[in-house]
């Protein structure tokens, strides 16, 4: 059990390091610091898990103000979560993001949560949205290991998730008028890379079509 003073020797050596960082980080790049001050312009919105192993600005090696983003517990993304709805809106209108990406990880806790069926309490409603995902594709996880089940669904996961974001009215105007590329990721924290998921259409999906229009220019 963690004592007050070991808590204070926590967070005092956190501040610390802080510190340290802010130093280092404004003599190798002067400019950062005075530019954020001004405003963000990322180029990409992350929709990621929690989880404290796949911190986003931290496994793409990037700086401050790079990408703007919203985690929640296994990256999910229902139509009526007013916060992650109003990252979208926001990223697409606001801030014109040219990429969004979606990305789950292996070894995802609210995966595995949502498979095993164990009660859990609060977040039993939030994992909701993962169990409708498995339900779905029953038929694709049945005669896996536990282990290729949970990886299985990480990925039909995301690719849900992509089709989330493509329903959006925001970022369907985007797609046709500016561009907007969706993204469906997968990070290994084994190894710490990320790889791209193909996220085709959903063959469910009989209200929703998306007009790349580049594609139409090649067609
Ligand atoms: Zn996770």
């Amino acid at each position: 059990m963690r004592t007050e003073s070991t808590q204070d020797d926590l967070l005092g050596s956190i501040l610390n390091r802080n510190r340290q960082w802010a130093t280092r980080t404004a003599a190798t790049n002067p400019a950062l610091f005075p530019a954020l001050a001004q405003g963000q312009s990322p180029q990409i919105l992350w929709y990621g898990c929690s989880d404290s192993r796949v911190p986003e600005t931290t496994v793409l090696d990037l700086q401050p103000g790079e990408v703007f983003v919203h985690r929640n517990i296994a990256n999910l993304l229902p139509a009526t979560d007013l916060s992650s709805l109003s990252v979208l809106q926001y990223a697409v209108e606001v801030l014109q993001v040219q990429h969004i990406i979606v990305c789950g990880h292996y070894g995802c806790g609210g995966v595995n949560a949502a498979l095993a069926n164990k009660k859990l309490g609060l977040i039993d409603s939030w994992l909701r949205g993962v169990r409708e995902v498995r339900a779905k594709y029953e038929k694709q996880l049945v005669g896996l290991t536990p282990k290729q089940q949970s990886d299985k669904l990480v990925e039909f996961n995301v690719m849900e998730q992509v089709r989330s974001v493509l329903k959006n009215a925001n970022v369907q105007e985007a797609i046709e008028e500016r561009g907007l590329e969706v993204h469906g990721w997968v990070y290994n924290i084994s190894s710490g890379e990320c790889h791209m998921l193909e996220c085709p259409e959903d063959p469910d999906a009989h209200v929703f079509t998306v007009k790349d229009p580049r594609k139409e220019l090649l067609d």
